[in-house]
């Protein structure tokens, strides 16, 4: 009753949304496990990829593969095209305004190291304020302890309201002229909770400092404009994007990054160099020392054009129908507790069963070939704060759909029995 009436409910935005051939679009989607058909739910943890993207990665290594930056020769070129035509496409995909502006990293902590060690080294210093949340993952947590250590400003944490809303008043309070940087998610990944950026922004620039935003779980999610934000920094990971893994983007204000020093010495990020000294090349380069992930870089634009032509507003739309479905369903589970029910909420619902153990649920469920996340999700303070020392996660993506839905909430049904 329950599945058709919502069914009904949502008809129109899922009835022009072309599930059918997006499912077809995942070669991995129609693998059996244990038996079952797979049923994905742990796309926070990593997205699967489209044959697009996968086609792409091939396509590269076969028809258009060498070095970039350095060769003078056919190859060379044409693999320099392709790579520097993906950072083009991630310009456009984050509104930024100039090509100069997009780092290629291997991953989103990676390119929130590269801020610490370099514009945090060379900016922190005694008497400074760092500020962040409690729902960062640890990537946007541990590189801010090591260089307080390191420098010995102060490194501050905003605790969300109890449903997981950002807390805009206390945010405000911990604000002070003391503040140089704000580095904050733009969606958590253990509570959905969507962090008002603008808002977030202009009040952290009302005091002088820089902002930097962790869209590793926005992305797959709301459509981003970098300039429209005015943020300083901005990255993401591309494995949760539906690209290959090995790669993230650091965007950053030109200007910002300009004044900032390398962050790894070695080829590419140079422009002379004797036994004495070197010269720094321009951006990007700057940033990108060594033999980049040129292939993954490729994919990764694979998988914006993939999105792109779905639509970021569809997706968005589909998924905000899938996380509403999900969580009525889950709230009709006797003895489960949804931990994160902010207003604004990205497509991910993290509960605790009643004297069943999330690693339980997680195992036995997948035996009917459903994969969810169980565990601390790179979130230690955040569990700390809700005093659980771990968590169930089912973390929705386009492909997802109600019967997957159904078939997680029936499985844990199961699971609930089990141990009553
Ligand atoms: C996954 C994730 C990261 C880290 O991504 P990596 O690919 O492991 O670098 C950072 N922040 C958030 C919010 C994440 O979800």
């Amino acid at each position: 009753m329950d599945h058709n009436f919502a069914k009904e409910k949502v008809a129109d935005t899922v009835s022009s949304y072309k599930i059918t051939r997006i499912r077809e679009d995942f070669p991995i989607l129609s693998t059996m496990v244990h038996g079952r058909d797979l049923v994905y739910l742990d796309n926070a943890s990593s997205a699967q990829k489209p044959r697009q993207v996968i086609d792409r990665i091939t396509e590269a290594y076969t028809m258009s593969y060498s070095n970039v930056h350095r060769g003078l020769h056919f190859m060379s070129e044409k693999a320099t095209e392709d790579y520097e035509s993906a950072r083009d496409s991630v310009r456009a995909f984050l509104g930024a305004s100039s090509n100069a502006e997009i780092i290629f990293t291997r991953n989103a902590t990676e390119a929130i190291n590269l801020v610490a060690s370099s514009w945090g080294r060379t900016n922190l210093r005694v008497g400074d304020e760092v500020l962040i949340t409690y729902m960062e993952h640890h990537s946007n947590i541990v590189p801010w302890q090591m260089l307080r250590d390191e420098k010995g400003f102060v490194l501050k944490a905003l605790k969300p309201k109890k449903d997981g809303t950002f807390d805009v008043d206390s945010f405000k309070t911990l604000l002070t002229d003391r503040t140089k940087l704000v580095s904050v998610c733009h969606v958590s990944n253990v509570l959905g909770t969507v962090v008002p950026v603008f808002e977030v922004t202009k009040l952290a620039h009302d005091v002088g400092a820089l902002v930097l935003l962790d869209g590793s779980q926005a992305v797959p999610h709301i459509s981003v404009d970098v300039q429209n934000i005015g943020c300083d920094f901005y990255c993401f990971t591309g494995h949760k994007l539906y690209g290959p893994s090995g790669i993230g983007v650091l965007y950053g204000k030109e200007n910002v990054l300009e004044a900032m020093p390398p962050y790894q010495g070695g080829g590419n990020m140079i422009s002379s160099v004797s036994i004495e000294m070197s010269k720094w090349a321009d951006l990007p380069s700057k940033f990108e020392s060594g033999t980049p992930a040129i292939v993954q870089a490729i994919g990764l634009a694979a998988a914006i054009d993939y999105m792109n032509d779905i639509g970021l507003d569809s997706i968005a739309k589909y998924e905000q129908e899938l996380l509403n479905y999900a969580t009525r369903m889950l709230d009709l589970v006797e003895g489960l507790t949804i931990i994160g029910r902010a207003y604004d909420k990205g497509p991910i619902a993290t509960f605790v069963l009643d004297c069943v153990h999330p690693h339980d649920i997680a195992m036995i469920i997948d035996q009917q070939g459903v994969a969810v996340r169980a565990g601390n999700h790179c979130a230690q303070p955040l569990m700390d704060l809700y005093k659980v020392s771990a968590t169930t996660r089912a973390s929705f993506a386009m492909y997802n759909t109600f019967e997957e839905i159904d078939m997680f909430v029936d499985a844990l049904k199961v699971v609930r029995r089990m141990f009553a």
